[in-house]
């Protein structure tokens, strides 16, 4: 019964973390807020599938804003525009989590609407003691159904 395999999924979640089920860095397809969004990268962005695209400044620890690919609607490849300038005029904010937050609290923040994307960090403490953070993943509300809807 899908009732019985998507309560026993809600069980699953219980222990488990951020960790646990986002989508490591890695795999993470971001772009520098440098970037143009000519012919070339737009076909890239829509070729890839998603509808987020996290953005750094510099180097990819460092991811500032989100492209949403519904912002290149109304964008002209031909007018070479910068991602930092369409960054600058939607400003979606970028959420941040903690690689061991509890699946169940990052799935109540999700369930109260206001996002459901997050980058994942974790803190590092360098010799120095001088603590800092490192991205290690991003996570949505999609990852925590899977694993909700896999459960046996
Ligand atoms: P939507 O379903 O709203 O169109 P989407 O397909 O872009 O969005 P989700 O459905 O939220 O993304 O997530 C699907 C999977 O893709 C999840 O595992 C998520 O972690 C991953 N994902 C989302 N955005 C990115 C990205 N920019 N780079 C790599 N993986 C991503
Ligand atoms: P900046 O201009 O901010 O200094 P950059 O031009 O040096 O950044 P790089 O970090 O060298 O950018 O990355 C070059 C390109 O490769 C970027 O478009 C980036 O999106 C892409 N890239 C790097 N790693 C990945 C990955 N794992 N998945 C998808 N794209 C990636």
């Amino acid at each position: 019964r899908d009732e019985f395999r998507i309560a026993l999924g809600a069980l699953e979640i219980w222990d488990k973390t951020v960790s646990d089920v986002m989508t490591k860095i890695e795999d993470v397809f971001m772009l520098p807020t440098s970037a143009r969004l000519n012919t070339k990268l737009v076909a890239e962005i829509l070729r890839m599938g998603y509808t987020r695209i996290p953005i750094y400044e510099h180097d990819r620890n460092n991811v500032v804003s989100l492209l949403f690919v519904k912002d290149l609607a109304l964008l002209d490849p031909e007018d070479n525009v910068s991602v930092s300038t369409v960054c600058n005029f939607h400003q979606h904010m970028v959420r941040f989590v903690t690689e061991d937050t509890p699946l169940r609290f990052l799935l109540d923040e999700f369930k109260k609407g206001d996002y459901h994307l997050a980058m994942v960090h974790k803190l590092v403490y360098a010799d120095d003691a001088d603590p800092s953070y490192e991205l290690v993943g991003l996570i949505t509300l999609e990852d925590i159904f899977e694993e909700i809807l896999q459960a046996e």
